[in-house]
């Protein structure tokens, strides 16, 4: 295998069926590769209860500072509707230009490109003055809890330390060059249950509806709008998910009833204040009794996920110019610095060193007939390797301004 060509790299990948928790071969593959072009590599599996074991890759090159991390994950979605496909799901077939299969783009394509950018770099110049790792999970697209967070913290207590991180998950909405992204919302789920009492619908004075509390709170958690986001950050948003009654019947009133939400938060707030304002409100619309008329308080509970992350936006400005610069430079566009999307990994890395992400062209993940333009492989690879070489320029001669 050619490891200087991203396309047979990520067709070595794409042909390890790694649906998580599966390894399916596809790190063994990746740390093949790696120990070629000379890095160490360490793989440790993971268990929690309740979720499957889970095996991860860190894998470094160079024993000194400066230290550059690239973290991705090699385990794929479920292929879905596999007589939808028209190319076999881990077939890595060729069509038109376009290579076919999951995890094409999200994101074994992301890794095979760093790969063949470090090949590239390392024939033309020899290995960077530094440390280049990897650090690979198996467990992104699944429950998440087997993976980078202990890799990060695992490495970590190896004495492993890193100055800089990019992540390879695909972050350009149409084509290459689109986005860079630099920081990301925070994440908050809670539950809300208000409790009425039951009865039927033709003598609602003996009942309390519930639904009618619900509504006024509902409204509450909508209106007015969080924030109206800032120059870093869009606003934070709102979603109600799910209310559910389970009553079937139309005479009935019901007795309780429950709404499911998750608000996605800017820098503005942090998952403590953003509770606390939710629960200010429902405090208050508690009491509106406009849709109850002469009735006491709405009764209700508000729960909180434990699991909450909170938003960031990285400020190392040197990492970010090094990746805009080599986006520019190799598809001649300048790329959006967003915070938009959902999470990622990065919510892990940021606790460590800066972070930034950069991958392929996200429009075909997770769908059937998941594919990558061959065109864009060359572009990430090409994006990478001069990534790779600027930031450790810039990281020698910034550390000799010091
Ligand atoms: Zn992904």
């Amino acid at each position: 295998m050619k490891l200087t060509d991203p396309a047979q790299t990520l067709a070595a990948l794409i042909r390890c069926p790694s649906v998580t928790p599966e390894e399916g071969g596809a790190l063994t593959t990746l740390a093949a590769m790696l120990s070629q072009l000379g890095f160490s590599n360490d793989r440790v599996t993971f268990s929690d209860e309740g979720t499957p074991d889970v095996d991860n890759l860190y894998s470094r090159l160079g024993a000194n500072g400066p230290h550059l991390m690239f973290a991705g994950h090699t385990d794929v979605v479920p292929v879905g509707d596999e007589g939808a496909w028209t190319q076999g799901p881990f077939g890595a077939e060729i069509v038109d230009g376009e290579m076919y299969g999951r995890g094409a783009v999200d994101m074994k394509g992301g890794i095979a490109c760093f790969v063949s950018a470090l090949a590239r770099l390392i024939e033309r110049k020899g290995v960077p003055e530094g440390s280049v790792s990897l650090l690979i999970t198996g467990d992104e697209e699944g429950p998440s809890v087997n993976g980078t967070e202990k890799l990060l913290a695992y490495a970590k207590a190896k004495g492993e330390h890193w100055d800089a991180a990019v992540v390879g998950e695909p972050t350009n909405p149409d084509q290459m060059g689109d986005m860079i992204k630099i920081g990301r919302r925070g994440s908050l789920s809670g539950t809300l249950r208000v409790d009425g009492v039951q009865g039927h619908v033709a003598y609602p004075h003996l009942a309390d509806n519930p639904l009618r509390g619900m509504v006024s709170l509902v409204d509450a958690l909508l209106d007015p709008l969080l924030d109206a986001g800032n120059e870093r950050f869009p606003p934070s948003n709102l979603e109600v998910t799910s209310i559910d009654t389970g009553n079937t019947a139309t005479n009935v009133i019901p007795a309780r009833t429950t709404a499911r939400f998750n608000i996605r938060f800017n820098d503005i707030w942090t998952a403590e204040t953003l509770a606390q304002e939710l629960r200010r409100r429902l405090e208050q619309a508690s009491k509106n009794t406009a849709l109850r008329p002469g009735r006491d308080p709405v009764r209700y509970s508000v729960e909180f996920d434990a699991r909450s992350s909170p938003s960031f936006l990285t400020r190392d400005n040197a990492l970010i110019e090094a990746l805009s610069e080599a986006v520019a430079e190799a598809t001649g566009r300048t790329p959006a610095l967003s915070t938009t999307g959902g999470t990622s990994d990065a919510r892990f890395i940021k606790d460590y060193c800066p972070v930034v992400e950069f991958g392929l062209v996200g429009k075909t993940m997770h769908m059937v007939d998941e594919r990558v333009a061959l065109s864009d492989l060359e572009s990430l690879t090409g994006i990478y390797e001069l990534f790779i070489e600027r930031w450790f320029e810039r990281y020698a001669s910034s550390a000799e301004a010091r």
